[in-house]
């Protein structure tokens, strides 16, 4: 204490303004060590002295402030010392390590977590900020504490941002409501939330938000009136039942308001936030008491009760809701809960930390946030585009949520958007990658249908399904999309070890020479780079690697026969494999690694060859497709024909002919006659020249001989062809 006591600040203000500070967090922790904290200013305040911020103040005068919101969040005293530090590092001279030296690790880890990356690569402005976010993010799951304090400067930065060039203040809003606001609502935090929205909407659409203020204003006494009338009976209701209770109108929140006039279309006065209730009690049972009186005093709306208190939000929110009508006619949102749900409703995360004597009631509850979080950076370990991240984390974080229930009654909560998709990750990895349809209140539904609150999700699986790359345009939530990128991913590895398997047996085969793969080729593997020869064959699959590298180090160039195009359609080496999925076999690779060049769109019955493309698998193009041209002999890869029964595949008709009426409907007649669907069709006339345009479904090339044939036989047709790109 001496040490402390004896200095002498430069500033008086300031230390009048941390004595406040002190004298806060002794109200709540009368053993709070007030040492540390006049440490942490004496560190803070010396190393900002010389600074100013642009509204002329000192500059420590942020940190300071930043300190008294997380008293008032009756933070403790680590978090309140790293408050007064979290711009130290950032901006002065001294060095984390200086600072876990005076004040510890979990200090440091704080003031650690909100300090921007500094050698960031990149110059991308976008991805900077995402790396930034990411830091953030995982110094969150490691101490959710430090999000109090980043939201905590955030929330200061926002009071004064009028200091700030009008365009630094639009993009400051921006990404406060589009980040910050959204992980303030994510832990619970409403009170900053609000009024971070508030403030951003402010300065993003001052007009509408003054309109907003005005609507309010000029409706207030009105309001006030109503809200008056309902209080009275309540009141007296409530204390004929014995209960303790306050009864009070809503703070107004500006954004929400102007949200809910958007929305729902609807002009200020029939927004339901402005005619609000909040009804505090003392026990969890009185808020059920308290809601019968609420209804048998007024007309409930059936489809707008609702009971977070039995399913709290996943911030931990929890409260009874109703809407109700009154005898005038209007409609009033009443909200119901006890004092501490009450807290924990506007503080959220903090009510963790939040000094108070005995009991962790809440720890399991706290943990259930603080995972999300941590599952979250877990899934986020395999995007490695930072924008990827952002995008995800905006999902996750973001406010609007549905309720949806499985078939045995449990509920779950998602992201607004989420799909069935979703919902058969959420109930097990294994029911995701399995599935092969869903049913929303027991009707069969498409895979990528939005659910919608209190719907009943079943999940149908089998055995044989398995993910596909459109999935992860389905998906909403990081859970789905980590576990079928992961799939992805270990599908295309095992199908890219198996084709570079086969480019170097059929090169070993050529040459008739005797080599084991699995015993001869690591040391090879090895030597260029590979930990072992399957790492290797993968890379042959992806077409990182050609043969021709490998088998220079197998056999002696000179050993090796020259090889030309056409001998390669008779060479078929490819052995078939019978599983369903694309119509062309490559040796057990499937629709993941196989696509259809859409240079010559081959169909079957077509002679076709693969082309092993970097990183996109193997496309398959007809023989005799200009593009093959130039394309090294390794690369390609024989292929063929193995097609279900009723696969159909895409041709483009081009039909020449003499203009006349009814010439179209002749043409796409005559092909429909014979059992093909039409995607779609143009007609173009030049003079008397009419030019048809079909995209037409083929099962296979004898199928389009027969549509080719009767299509010529049209009246006025000069010529059909299959559209070929040269
Ligand atoms: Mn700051």
């Amino acid at each position: 204490m001496s040490e402390t006591l004896t200095h002498q600040p430069k500033d008086p203000d300031l230390a009048a303004m941390m004595s406040a500070v002190v004298a806060k967090v002794a109200r709540y922790n009368p053993r709070a060590d007030q040492d540390r904290l006049w440490h942490a200013f004496k560190v803070g305040s010396e190393a900002h002295a010389t600074q100013k911020r642009r509204s002329g103040e000192p500059y420590f005068i942020h940190a300071l402030t930043v300190a008294d919101i997380l008293a008032d969040l009756r933070m403790d005293v680590d978090t309140l010392m790293a408050g007064l530090l979290h711009d130290v590092v950032e901006d002065t001279p001294i060095t984390l390590e200086q600072l876990r030296g005076f004040f510890g690790d979990d200090v440091a880890r704080m003031v650690d977590g909100v300090t921007k990356i500094s050698d960031i690569r990149s110059h991308n402005p976008d991805t900077r900020k995402a790396e930034n976010y990411r830091k953030l993010v995982f110094s969150i799951a490691q101490d959710p504490r430090t999000v109090l304090i980043k939201l905590a400067d955030r929330l200061h930065n926002m009071r004064t941002i009028q200091y700030l060039p009008p365009d630094r203040q639009k993009s400051m809003s921006r990404e406060t409501f589009d980040v910050f606001a959204p992980l303030a609502h994510r832990f619970g935090l409403a009170k900053i939330k609000w009024e971070l929205e508030d403030r951003c909407f402010k300065v993003l659409e001052p007009e509408r938000y003054f309109a907003v203020e005005r609507g309010i204003n000029q409706t207030r006494a009105e309001r006030e009136r109503l809200i008056e009338e309902m209080t009275r009976p309540l009141s007296e209701a409530m204390v004929a039942a014995g209960i303790e209770a306050e009864i009070e109108g809503r703070p107004k929140h500006f954004w929400s308001i102007y949200n809910k006039m958007l929305k729902q279309d609807i002009p200020i006065d029939r927004v339901y936030d402005l005619l609000a209730l909040r009804i505090l009690v003392k026990s969890k049972v009185d808020c059920y008491h308290a809601l019968g009186i609420v209804h048998s005093q007024f007309t409930p709306l059936q489809d707008r009760i609702k009971d977070f208190i039995a399913n709290p939000k996943s911030n931990m929110y929890q409260s009874l809701h109703t809407t109700v009508r009154t005898p005038a006619g209007k409609y009033v949102e009443i909200q119901i809960r006890t004092f501490e749900m009450h807290e924990r409703s506007e503080i959220g995360i903090a009510a963790h930390w939040m000094y108070k004597e005995g009991g962790t009631e809440e720890a399991e509850e706290f943990s259930r946030m603080v995972n999300w979080l941590r599952e979250l950076m877990g899934w986020q370990e395999d995007v490695a585009d930072p924008r990827e991240f952002m995008e995800s984390m905006r999902i996750d974080l973001f406010q609007d949520e549905v309720f949806v229930f499985s078939p045995r009654g449990d509920l779950f909560q998602f992201p607004k958007g989420a799909t069935p998709l979703d919902f058969a990750f959420e109930v097990h990895s294994e029911v995701g990658l399995h599935c092969v349809g869903a049913k929303i209140n027991g009707r069969i539904v498409s895979l990528a249908t939005p659910l919608e609150n209190s719907d009943s999700v079943e999940i149908m699986t089998s055995r044989a399904a398995h993910p596909s790359m459109s999935w992860l345009d389905v998906v909403k939530t990081s859970k789905a999309k980590h576990h079928i990128r992961r799939w992805i991913r270990a599908t295309q590895f095992e199908q890219s070890v198996h084709l570079g398997r086969d480019m170097i047996e059929r090169e070993l085969r050529k040459l008739k020479a005797r080599v084991n793969l699995d015993r001869d080729l690591v040391e090879i593997a090895q030597g260029m780079g590979y930990t072992d020869h399957e790492k290797m064959f993968a890379a042959l699959g992806r077409g990182d690697l050609t043969t021709a590298k490998v088998m220079h180090r197998i056999t002696p160039p000179e050993k090796k026969p020259p090889e030309k195009l056409a001998d390669l359609g008779k060479n078929i080496y490819a052995t078939i494999m019978r599983r369903r999925v694309t119509g062309v076999r490559i040796q057990g690779l499937d629709s993941l690694m196989v696509r259809y060049a859409r240079c010559c769109e081959p169909i079957p019955g077509d002679e076709v060859i693969g082309v092993v493309t970097r990183g996109r698998g193997v496309s398959v193009h007809r023989m005799g497709c200009s593009n093959l041209k130039g394309i090294e002999t390794e690369r390609l890869i024989d292929v063929t024909w193995d097609v279900e029964e009723n696969q159909t595949f895409l041709v483009k008709l081009i039909v020449i002919g003499l203009d006349r009426k009814g010439l179209l409907s002749d043409v796409t007649e005559e092909v429909t006659k014979l059992g093909s669907n039409i995607q779609s069709g143009e007609f173009k006339a030049d003079g008397d020249q009419a030019r048809v345009t079909l995209l037409v479904e083929v099962r296979n090339l004898n199928n389009l001989e027969k549509i080719l044939q009767s299509v010529k036989k049209v009246p006025s047709v000069q010529k059909v062809e299959r559209y070929q790109l040269t």
